[in-house]
């Protein structure tokens, strides 16, 4: 599933390919992915200008000059595709620019979105109007933290995955945040140390910061024969790798379940 740093990925390939052009045409393949396309999709894309490509939680957001704003998410599987030699019957929306550049949307589980916003009134839009700050954002510091989790009795791992305390932060990162910073998933969140609060943000702005500079490195060479964007394979901490050795204590990563979701953690060295 797709998580930030993929998504920051996918932006940043689809940046040079779509900054500035104008959008010549918009094929809309179906009429809907997890929710119907808005009615006027694509009269208000075709042939507006993209002035610029941004990325808020976990979506994508594309400007043009008509004051809009596209915002998509890729759902569970969704990715754009750059110049595909053929459209399949999984690429859903196939967006032309003037140059004649080609992306596609292909999300074969259809879990993933497609809206068009006024871009003046994006903050104050669902998801957006409710979310936190970005983790990667200043003001996400230990500080913030500390003060939106007082005196919190919930795990401190569902706190980091609640999108209004901080937006766009999946199972993956928080459970490689929390190893890093050596704290248990299920310590109650008000009673973390302040200190170890700063230790908690800074191990989560650099596990996301790794991730995002392993997907610009795949761009860099993206001579992906197929054109997808944002995926690449990362070296998690303990996410995926029960039974192997904790990168801080060589201690072994378990593995435990609640309510379908996996959390991966050291119970040697995370406290
Ligand atoms: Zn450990």
């Amino acid at each position: 599933m797709p998580e930030l740093p993929e998504v920051e990925t996918t932006v940043r390939g689809l940046r040079p390919v779509l900054e500035g052009r104008r959008i010549r045409s918009i094929e809309l393949r179906r009429e809907d992915l997890r929710r119907p396309f808005p009615p006027d999709l694509r009269q208000r894309l075709t042939g507006a200008r993209v002035t610029g490509l941004g990325r808020r939680a976990k979506y994508g957001l594309i400007d043009t000059d008509r004051g809009d704003t596209l915002v998509f998410h890729l759902g569970m599987s969704g990715h754009w595709r750059v110049d595909p030699e053929t459209i399949g019957k999984h690429d859903h929306v196939v967006i032309e620019t003037d140059e004649g550049r080609r992306l596609s949307l292909n999300d074969h589980r259809r879990f993933g979105s497609l809206d068009i916003v006024e871009s003046a009134a994006l903050v104050e839009t669902e998801p957006f109007r409710s979310m936190g700050p970005e983790p990667l954002g200043e003001s996400f510091d230990g500080a913030y933290l500390a003060d939106r989790l007082d005196g919190r009795s919930a795990p401190i791992k569902a706190m980091l995955l609640d999108q209004r305390i901080v937006a766009g932060l999946g199972n993956i990162y928080v459970c490689d945040a929390l190893n890093l910073a050596r704290i248990a998933p299920g310590r109650e969140a008000g009673r973390v140390a302040r200190a170890r609060f700063d230790r908690l943000v800074a191990a989560v702005k650099t596990v996301l910061a790794a991730a995002i500079a392993k997907g610009g490195s795949t761009l860099r060479d993206y001579a992906q024969p197929n054109g997808e964007l944002g995926y690449f394979s990362s070296e998690w901490r303990v996410y995926g790798r029960e039974g192997k050795a904790c990168p801080n204590c060589g201690g072994v990563i378990r593995r435990r379940t609640d309510s379908g979701r996996s959390t991966f953690f050291c119970p040697k060295c995370q406290r």
